[in-house]
């Protein structure tokens, strides 16, 4: 699907769920939803309020969270929650994908596997049906494993 369709797509789901939802329409929320869809990957509030700053609109921190949070009940963006920090993103025709999380710096990189993704929804879920699921797997990212080597080597040299 091209970006613009999606675009378009995720307006008139947003539309309907705020009319069914009786939540006003305002230009503000659908600022946000267009701002969440221009970016790829994942981010925070604070991130998303900064990258609305060049927008016409002035939207608040409160604005922010409440729109999300009824993005989140529309099912159009997910949350994640990273050591402690929360992050957001786009979910609409988005790849499942999985998430590499570094324990040294918290770096998040997505993952895809089509392997993984043939075993996973070939399980057979006991009186339960999935919609959607996300791996978190965690470890070191490449800088940081490159710079705890080069630690341990200056270590060495100081013995
Ligand atoms: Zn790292
Ligand atoms: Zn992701």
């Amino acid at each position: 699907m091209e970006d613009c369709n999606v675009n378009i797509k995720v307006k008139q789901i947003f539309t309907e769920y705020l009319e069914k939802n009786g939540h006003r329409k305002t230009p503000e929320r659908f600022a946000i939803l267009d701002k969440i869809y221009s970016i790829d990957g994942h981010f925070s509030i604070e991130q998303l309020q900064n990258s609305m700053e060049d927008s016409k609109f002035r939207v608040s921190r409160a604005t922010i969270y409440n729109t999300l949070t009824l993005l989140l009940d529309a099912a159009l963006v997910i949350k994640h929650s990273f050591d402690n920090s929360s992050q957001y993103e786009k979910s609409y025709n988005i790849q499942t994908h999985h998430h590499l999380i570094c324990t040294e710096c918290g770096k998040v990189k997505d993952f895809k596997s089509d392997d993984l993704r043939k075993n996973i929804e070939h399980i057979r879920l006991p009186r339960f049906t999935m919609t959607h699921y996300s791996l978190y797997m965690y470890g070191i990212c490449s800088d940081c494993k490159r710079i705890k080597t080069i630690k341990r080597k200056k270590q060495k040299q100081k013995e």
